[in-house]
């Protein structure tokens, strides 16, 4: 990888990570991954802009000619990246963002082991079951399943770079913008600088 950061977002459904996402995309040059989902559409949510929605057939026609940079089952339903966007963004040398759960970012790590793995949670659970209930889009029977997957989640948090506790959206998002600042400063990913350094910036 060049200059360009694949940054992955994960965190329990009521975390607040597509909230920060956004947010993050709008101030910072991100490109935002668009992931395909066999899930239902809920109230609000655009083809094309919030997921790709499809068929089952669809998704296993996509997963059979490698169309995935990873994907992954949660809540009954498949969801996965579709690799060309993201290669076509990191060939550029652009900065990417996934919003993906945890079993396709450790994926996505595997074949980028440069990737940024950022985990945001609420400050308690107690504060999870209550936004999830709050934001009224799942049944008591779903937010249970997502209470029971996001512990099953924070079981991998030592394999991320970073945890971010959202108590306040503007807090949580500096604080990520404060990691990928610094992290744009580490050697590894300064390729470019070191070479206008040297002299050999039409290499
Ligand atoms: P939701 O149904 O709430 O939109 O998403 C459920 C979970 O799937 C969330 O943790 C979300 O981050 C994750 N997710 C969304 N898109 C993808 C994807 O392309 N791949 C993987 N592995 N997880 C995803």
């Amino acid at each position: 990888m060049q200059d360009g950061l694949m940054l992955i977002i994960s965190g329990p459904s009521g975390s607040g990570k597509g909230t920060v996402v956004k947010k993050l995309c709008g101030i910072d040059d991100f490109a935002l991954s668009i992931s395909m989902t066999t899930r239902q559409p809920r109230e609000g949510e655009l083809h094309g802009k919030d997921y790709i929605f499809c068929t089952e057939e669809e998704f296993f026609a996509t997963r059979d000619s490698n169309g995935f940079l990873e994907h992954a089952t949660f809540s009954g339903h498949y969801y996965g990246t579709p690799i060309s966007y993201v290669e076509e963004k990191i060939a550029q040398g652009m900065s990417v963002v996934l919003e993906i759960e945890v079993v396709g970012a450790l994926q996505v790590k595997n074949v980028y082991p440069d990737a940024l793995l950022i985990f945001l949670v609420p400050p308690t659970f107690e504060e999870l079951r209550s936004r999830l209930k709050d934001r009224g889009t799942e049944n008591d029977d779903e937010i249970e399943r997502r209470i029971r997957r996001a512990k099953e989640e924070m079981e991998e948090l030592a394999k991320y770079d970073y945890l971010v506790i959202n108590d306040d959206i503007d807090t949580a998002l500096e604080e990520i913008r404060g990691i990928v600042r610094a992290e744009k400063l580490k050697p590894k990913r300064s390729q470019s600088k070191i070479d206008i350094f040297f002299g050999n910036n039409d290499k």
